[in-house]
Parts: structure tokens; C-alpha cells; sequence
């Protein structure tokens, strides 16, 4: 039976004392709430504060990224022994919106290239979690257009396989999979609960093939994509479907707890 796992992305939002009062209060919504796994992933500056309002409560805390190189000249980063340091359990990697993939554009489109990342620097980033006891919230997803194409499932199988390259069952024990549709991202536009639970059966399977089927049938695979508390509960009651990974509907304390209650 795989405990499932909600986590919010709190992505650019909230400041240190805005997230405090949500975290607090989320804390006592969902102080009854055993048998799910509660996550929020904070800006990194609120990291901390964050970390103090939970402290006792049962809401971890991750961070949204990592730089794979553990230190060194890399302006503005932040590595996984510094993370770790902090007492961090999960990080996320491969979020759409650091691939540079947006559901809804608010930034020009000739800066998206800034963000970048590849499936090489995830996997990289993969490794490093691993190395230091971070579990990695490994993010995958099409884009509208490459789903119009009838190219989902390609894209999540290279998604997968480029993140978990050169890997083993046994490294990846922690590993968790987010699938998130771009185009549900931040759009209000909910993937179909069937539609998503088949594709995160093609992430498992994509798991099996690559590591084996043990690993694949433990590993938690979350949905996320206007995720709220209107639609939460039919995608957690899907068969393949573990939880979800919730941005804006996880900035207000109220909601996200709603939506954990679901699960
Ligand atoms: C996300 O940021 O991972 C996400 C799913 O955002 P939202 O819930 O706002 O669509």
C-alpha cells in the first residue's frame, strides 16, 4: 500500500510572514491527518521560517530545486549538502516552469531559454539528491502542443528515461514522480482523473522497464495541474494516481488542507 503524498509548490509566492501564518495554520487544519504524507516547498529565503512554523506538526518541508554540484563559483545556486543541512526531506527537479515550459506564458518568450534545464542537468540533480539523502520529486509532462500531437506518452517515456539515467533500483528507493500536464499547470484546465491516471500508469510502467518492476510498484506517482479541492478527491481515488502536487491551491491554508483531507 503506497502512503500517499500531498505537496504544495509555493513556486515565487508568499513572503516570510505571509508564509508563516499559512504554514501555521495549516499545521493545526491538518494535525489529524496520519496517514498522508503532507509536504510545502517554500521559496529557499523562507525555507527557514517556514521550517520553524512546522516545527512538531506533521508538514514537512522541501525545497523547488538544487544545483548538482555540491560547492563551488556558481552565482545565485543552492546545492543538496546545503539543503540537507537544513533538515530538508524532498526537492523537486524538473519542474515544467524550470524546464523553461510555462502553461500559461507571463514572461516574454525570448527569456524562457534562461531556464533551460534538460534532462541531463535533471538527472544530475537527481544524483546529487540521492547522494544526500534528499527524496526527489521528479516532475514530467507534455506541453499542449506535444499532446495535440498524440506525443504524451513519448515525451513522458524520454522524460523519464533521461532523468533516471545511469541509476538503479536501489539508488532510487525514494524517488517520486510528479506528472504534470503543461497545459494544466497554473491554467485551471484539470487533466480528465482517467486521462491522468492512465498517463501516470505509463510513468509506472516507464519506471518498471527501465528499473524494474519492484521499485515501480512502490514508487508514489502524484498528479499536478489546477489541482484543488473540487477535483482532488477523484484524481487521489484513481488506482495509479498517489497524491498531488498543488501549486496556487497551496498558498491558502484552508484549501490545501481540504485538498489533503481528500486524500
Ligand atoms: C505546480 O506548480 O506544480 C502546479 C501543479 O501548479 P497549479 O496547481 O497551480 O496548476
Amino acid at each position: 500500500m503506497r502512503k500517499k503524498l500531498v505537496a504544495g509548490n509555493w513556486k515565487m509566492n508568499l513572503t516570510k510572514t505571509a508564509s508563516t501564518q499559512v504554514v501555521s495554520e495549516l499545521a493545526k487544519l491538518v494535525a489529524d491527518k496520519k496517514d498522508v504524507d503532507i509536504l510545502i516547498c517554500p521559496p529557499y529565503v523562507n525555507i527557514p521560517a517556514v521550517q520553524e512554523a512546522a516545527a512538531g506538526s506533521n508538514v514537512e518541508v522541501g525545497a523547488q530545486d538544487v544545483f548538482w554540484k555540491d560547492s563551488g563559483a556558481f552565482t545565485g545556486k543552492v546545492s543538496a549538502p546545503m539543503l540537507k543541512d537544513l533538515g530538508l526531506t524532498y526537492c523537486i527537479v524538473g519542474h515544467s516552469e524550470t524546464r523553461g515550459k510555462f502553461g500559461k506564458l507571463e514572461i516574454e518568450p525570448e527569456e524562457v531559454s534562461q531556464f533551460n534545464e534538460t534532462d541531463h542537468t535533471i538527472n544530475l540533480k537527481i544524483k546529487a539528491l540521492l547522494a544526500h539523502g534528499i527524496k526527489p520529486i521528479l516532475c514530467c509532462g507534455e506541453t499542449l502542443a506535444e499532446r495535440e500531437a498524440g506525443k504524451t506518452d513519448a515525451v513522458i517515456l524520454e522524460q523519464i528515461k533521461g532523468g533516471l539515467e545511469g541509476l538503479t533500483a536501489a539508488e532510487l528507493g525514494t524517488l517520486v514522480i510528479a506528472y504534470e500536464p503543461v497545459w494544466a499547470i497554473g491554467t485551471g484546465k484539470t487533466c480528465d482523473a482517467e486521462e491522468a491516471n492512465r498517463v501516470c500508469g505509463v510513468v509506472r510502467k516507464a519506471v518498471a522497464d527501465l528499473v524494474g518492476a519492484d521499485l515501480a510498484a512502490s514508487m508514489r506517482v502524484l498528479y499536478g495541474g489546477s489541482v484543488n479541492s473540487s477535483n482532488s478527491a477523484t484524481l487521489f481515488s484513481m488506482s495509479d494516481i498517489d497524491g498531488g502536487l498543488v501549486g496556487g491551491a497551496s498558498l491558502k491554508a484552508e484549501e490545501f488542507s481540504k485538498i489533503v483531507h481528500s486524500a
